[in-house]
């Protein structure tokens, strides 16, 4: 997962100097992001890098991570070709995302990994399987009940 996110930075770069005719220096590349974020762009001072969540790319796979990818690197794209001042998610951003062929969305529908959700308990009434958390289990361990808004018929573990 780490080389394929490299080399779609890569490849977004070398797209990127071919459509704006220049040259886009290479940053370091961070794998270290935990969480529900995919990827970030951070920069403070000189210092500018990207960081991505590899938990949340193997969760979903390549194809659906690649656009995180892409709308990280466009945001270092857009911080060299403009201002420091852009809005992040602005007219200049879009552009670029336009420019490289790659859907705009600013929020993301990833699946969390489970270490990110947390474990999830498996309960069943007459209709359909329900999942809750520890609390909501351990609640139901000690006789509290719970009923299925839909059937209400009372949750079982299964
Ligand atoms: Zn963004
Ligand atoms: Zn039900």
């Amino acid at each position: 997962m780490k080389s394929y996110i490299n080399s779609v930075v890569e490849k977004t770069l070398c797209k990127a100097e071919k459509i704006y005719n220049r040259e886009f220096s290479r940053i370091p590349v961070l794998f270290n992001l935990k969480g529900m974020v995919a990827g970030q762009f951070v920069f403070s001072g000189a210092d500018e890098f990207l960081k991505f969540n590899i938990p949340i790319a193997e969760t979903n796979g390549k194809d659906a991570f690649k656009n995180t990818i892409v709308h990280e690197v466009a945001h270092y794209i857009a911080r060299c070709l403009f201002t420091k001042y852009i809005k992040p998610h602005g007219y200049e951003w879009k552009k670029i995302m336009m420019d490289l062929d790659t859907v705009a969305s600013v929020t993301h529908n990833y699946a969390m990994p489970s270490s990110v959700i947390g474990t999830r308990h498996e309960y069943k009434c007459e209709c359909q399987s329900h999942f809750v958390s520890t609390i909501i289990h351990n609640k139901i361990r000690k006789g509290s009940v719970r009923v299925c808004r839909k059937c209400k018929t009372q949750l079982f573990k299964c």
